[in-house]
């Protein structure tokens, strides 16, 4: 790291546009190059280092591909071995967070045997478990009409640890996620959360990851839902930052916008210069008010009331943020669609998830449709 340090020290022309849009580096400098400077001589403090969303904007506007994400990841990866500093930066709630998620009791997998899509499995992401289970059931329905023998696990990837740094107890949730899905037989993940997605692709590059938004744009939608929203009030369309660089997920997505006939305007910073929603890298835990900072500022980029996106976390953050968020899938899968989406309380969204786990283990692999 020290080698790549003073290049990066040396090549930076401190033209500051890593600034515009990161959510903490200004209120820590009002100059890269000098940080860079003092990042020479010392590892950056870590609350500096954790306060970092791991939103890769900086990386991608830099003219001299300087990252500050991977010096403060490396950082947190550093301080992550003292178990004193994690503690200070909320890390018992994660470790709860994550026990609990990867326990019996919130997750599960269901393979069915019949089929032509039994090498697939639908990964609908811990965020959307703890949102709606029914959502998570009429989604699945329908992939399962759609793709017989598809399978399902309620898991998550285990992105909230390897975003705190504890990249040990990382690989262990993670070689959990691969035992489960190679019981099933799973070689193809459908995922509806970026960071499953990111995850699994950098992680596990032998399994085929696929957006459950490219699959959609490819099936189809259900056919009462194409066309429907053209009366509805313009949106704000907000592209999550984990995956900022999978242009196919941005085209698909944008194509479904259309399919269902959602009128819409992109943010200005979109696609892959889009900006943190706030809840990345777990900031809301470890630095809540440059969080929700970022939430506000994000969400009020728009003139529009309604912010729609394709990430649940991302969706509450907006709403967070003063405007009303929503989620895509809602549109697309819920006739009685809510006009807002309804703020639940942490008790709330662990029922949630049991209740989601629990239908997935009450299907039956009778019940297929083909
Ligand atoms: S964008 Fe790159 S070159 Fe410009 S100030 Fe930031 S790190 Fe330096
Ligand atoms: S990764 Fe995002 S939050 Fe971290 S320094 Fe870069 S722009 Fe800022």
């Amino acid at each position: 790291m020290d080698v790549k340090i003073t290049k990066f020290h040396e090549e930076c022309i401190d033209c500051k546009s890593c600034m515009k849009g990161c959510p903490m580096l200004y209120s820590f400098t009002v100059s890269p190059k000098i940080l860079l400077h003092h990042f020479t001589t010392q590892k950056p403090i870590a609350s500096m280092a954790f306060s970092c969303a791991t939103c890769g904007l900086c990386a991608q506007v830099c003219p001299k591909d300087i990252d500050f994400g991977e010096v403060f990841t490396q950082s947190k990866n550093e301080y992550a071995t003292q178990k004193n500093v994690l503690k200070k930066y909320g890390y018992g709630a994660v470790v709860f967070h994550q026990k609990s998620s990867f326990s019996k009791l919130f997750s599960t997998t269901k393979k069915f045997t019949q089929g032509e899509y039994t090498h697939m499995a639908f990964m609908p992401g811990c965020a959307l478990a703890s949102y709606s289970p029914k959502l998570v059931y009429t989604i699945f329905d329908y992939l399962r009409s759609k793709l017989s023998g598809i399978g399902i696990i309620q898991q998550c990837c285990g992105t909230p640890t390897r975003m705190m740094g504890d990249i040990e107890q990382f690989q262990k949730y993670h070689t959990q996620l691969e035992t489960d899905l190679a019981a099933m037989g799973a070689t193809t993940v459908v995922t509806a959360c970026e960071n499953c997605y990111m995850s699994i692709k950098n992680n596990a590059p032998h399994i085929n990851i696929v957006s459950l938004y490219s699959v959609l744009n490819e099936i189809g939608v259900p056919k009462e839902m194409v066309g429907r929203y053209t009366n509805l009030p313009k949106v704000a369309l907000h592209d999550p930052c984990p995956t900022r660089f999978e242009s196919k997920i941005h085209k698909d997505v944008r194509a479904l916008m259309h399919t269902i006939g959602l009128p819409f305007e992109e943010f200005k910073a979109n696609r892959e210069k889009t900006l943190c929603c706030g809840s990345g890298g777990m900031l809301e835990l470890t630095n809540p008010v440059l969080a929700y900072e970022q939430m506000h500022t994000r969400a009020n980029q728009t003139q529009c009331e309604s912010i729609v996106s394709y990430c649940q976390s991302c969706t509450e953050s907006m709403s967070k943020g003063g405007k009303n968020g929503l989620h895509l899938l809602d549109f697309i899968f819920a006739p009685t669609m809510p006009s807002q989406q309804v703020e639940q309380g942490s008790f709330k969204k662990w029922y949630n998830r049991y209740q989601s786990r629990r239908m997935i283990t009450m299907l039956k692999d009778t019940s297929l449709k083909n």
